[in-house]
């Protein structure tokens, strides 16, 4: 075992965060390197050609930040932010970490909506956001609102809307599976909900279970409640012709959450897949 450093010099707490890091992941220098550049605000690039010491403050943070990753605790939620569609975004415990696959649907909603002069969409389940600002900062003439049931979400995604400096994005509180609007008041209705089956939580990885929200990964159902309910309430959310742009699960999932559609006479059903070939995103029109 390398010991704690005794010095300030980087590369002694590379090699022992590498060390302590070993056993968990399996690339634990880059992790340790990312969070470094992360704790000192540089990028990794800049890590390497202009730091070789850090501060006695820094080295003390960093040794309890490689002990929390150690504890099998997400970087991003001990960095506090994290990348998502080429944007920063603070998150904590009571979040989602947003997700590489999640961009596929970001991917989507983008050229669904780029003809529209004056899109107006909704976020469900917004959670830090990330759907609804990085399509509000790439659509600047789309009205989007992102709607969650937990406010301690809604807090850390208008925080994100002001670190992106963004103005075209809302945040409401609403329970989605209770409420809905008035009439139907937008083109297109967005949302990556809690779908992992309640029988399914035990196997999932140990990093995920033990610290992201619940109520963000699993509905406590069969991991089909939000587009069972979708399917039966879109028209009070989405203008005929609209879109629904949905993230589904892997294996059967896909296509269990694209029957309800079906059932209820959607006709235009399609799967976008993402870069690893599964598909990610059913995109719906509303009749
Ligand atoms: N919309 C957020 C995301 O995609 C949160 C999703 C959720 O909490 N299920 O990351």
């Amino acid at each position: 075992m390398t010991p704690v450093p005794t010095d300030n010099q980087i590369k002694n707490w590379l090699d022992w965060s590498a060390d302590q890091l070993s056993s968990i992941i399996d690339d634990p220098r880059q992790e340790a390197k990312w969070l470094l550049s992360a704790m000192l605000n540089c990028n990794l690039s800049e890590l390497q050609l202009y730091h070789s010491e850090i501060s006695k403050e820094s080295a003390e943070k960093f040794e309890q930040w490689i002990k929390r990753r150690s504890a099998n605790e997400p970087a991003q939620y001990i960095a506090g932010w994290t990348e998502f569609y080429g944007r920063r975004f603070n998150v904590t415990k009571d979040v989602l970490i947003p997700r590489q696959e999640t961009e596929r649907l970001v991917d989507v909603a983008i050229y669904t909506f780029q003809e529209l002069d004056h899109p107006r969409l909704i976020d469900i389940g917004t959670g830090s956001g990330c759907i609804a600002i990085s399509v509000a900062a790439e659509l600047p003439h789309a009205d989007v609102k992102g709607q969650d049931i937990s406010l301690t979400s809604l807090a850390i995604a208008g925080e994100n809307a002001a670190l992106n400096k963004l103005s075209n994005v809302t945040f409401v509180q609403s329970d989605f599976l209770n409420d809905y609007p008035p009439r139907p008041i937008y083109n297109g209705l967005l949302m990556n909900p809690p779908y992992i089956p309640e029988d399914e939580m035990d196997s999932l990885m140990a990093i995920v279970r033990d610290n992201e929200p619940v109520q963000a990964l699993t509905d406590h159902h069969d991991g089909l409640t939000f587009y069972r309910h979708l399917a039966k309430y879109a028209e009070k959310w989405v203008f005929s012709g609209g879109w629904l742009i949905v993230e589904v699960g892997l294996g059967d999932h896909p296509q269990k959450a694209a029957d309800y559609f079906r059932t209820n006479n959607f006709s235009q059903l399609e799967f976008i897949a993402d870069f690893n070939g599964d598909n990610r995103v059913l995109k719906v029109q509303v009749q």
